[in-house]
C-alpha cells in the first residue's frame, strides 16, 4: 500500500478520548486503510502510549470493530511486526492483534522457544505468570523505531481475553508466543518494552546483526549488561 499518512491527532482537552472522539478517529483510520493508505504507527512521545487504555465494551459496535481489526492486522503485517496494540494507532482501547508466521532458523527457534503463532485478536486481555521460568531475549517495538533491547519476561503465562465476537477465552502461552502476548498487553497499560528492558542491552537495528545469536550471551558479554 501507499505511503504513511499524517501523524495521528491528539484530541483537545474537552473531547479527551471520549467515546465520540474514539469512534470518529477509528472511523478515520478505517476509511484511510480502506482507501488504500496505510495508517501510520504512533511513536514514543505520543501520550496515548503512556495511558491506561479503556476497557473495550460497545464503543465501536460490531461492524466498526471488525473493520478496525482488519486495519490493525494490515498495519501489523505491512510494518512488518508480530503484534500491534490499538494505542499504536492512537486509539486508547484494550484491543490487540498478534501473528508470528515468519521463517526463522532452527537454532533461533529452539533457543527462543519460537513456535508459529496463528493470527489472534485479543480484546481486554490479561496475563499472569505461571511457575518460575523466565526468558531473556531481544525485542523491538513498532512505536520505538530503530532499536532493540533485552527484556526478561516470564516464560509461561496464562491469559484471558475476549475474541471479536465477545466470547471469553482462556489460553496458556509459552516462550516467544508468551513474549508477544505480554508485549502487546503491556501497551494497553501504558508500558512500552523499553520500560522493562536492560538499558545497556539497547541496540540500534544496524548494530543488532552482530548480536543476532540464538541467545543473548554474546551480547551480554560484549555490551556488559
Ligand atoms: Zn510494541
Amino acid at each position: 500500500m501507499s505511503p504513511q499518512a499524517e501523524p495521528h491527532p491528539a484530541p483537545n482537552e474537552s473531547t479527551l478520548y471520549s467515546p465520540a472522539w474514539i469512534r470518529e478517529e477509528v472511523t478515520r483510520i478505517v476509511e484511510l486503510h480502506e482507501s488504500g493508505t496505510m495508517p501510520s504507527i504512533v511513536q514514543l512521545g505520543h501520550p496515548v502510549l503512556r495511558m491506561q487504555a479503556q476497557q473495550h465494551g460497545a464503543q465501536l459496535g460490531q461492524e466498526l470493530l471488525r473493520r478496525f481489526l482488519d486495519a490493525m492486522k494490515a498495519v501489523m503485517l505491512d510494518a512488518p511486526g508480530v503484534g500491534l496494540a490499538a494505542p499504536q494507532l492512537g486509539i486508547p482501547l484494550r484491543i490487540a492483534v498478534l501473528e508470528d508466521l515468519y521463517e526463522t532458523s532452527p537454532e533461533i527457534a529452539a533457543a527462543r522457544e519460537r513456535e508459529p503463532l496463528e493470527y489472534l485478536e485479543i480484546l481486554n486481555p490479561r496475563y499472569e505468570r505461571v511457575g518460575e521460568r523466565s526468558a531473556e531475549f531481544y525485542e523491538g517495538c513498532l512505536s520505538f523505531n530503530g532499536y532493540q533491547g533485552v527484556v526478561v519476561r516470564p516464560a509461561d503465562i496464562t491469559t484471558s481475553f475476549t475474541d471479536a465476537d465477545g466470547l471469553p477465552r482462556e489460553q496458556a502461552f509459552s516462550g516467544w508466543q508468551a513474549r508477544i502476548f505480554q508485549h502487546e498487553t503491556d501497551h494497553l497499560n501504558g508500558t512500552v518494552y523499553i520500560d522493562k528492558a536492560l538499558s545497556r542491552s539497547l541496540c540500534a537495528n544496524h548494530e543488532y546483526p552482530r548480536w543476532a545469536n540464538p541467545d543473548v550471551d554474546l551480547a551480554r558479554r560484549g555490551l556488559d549488561f
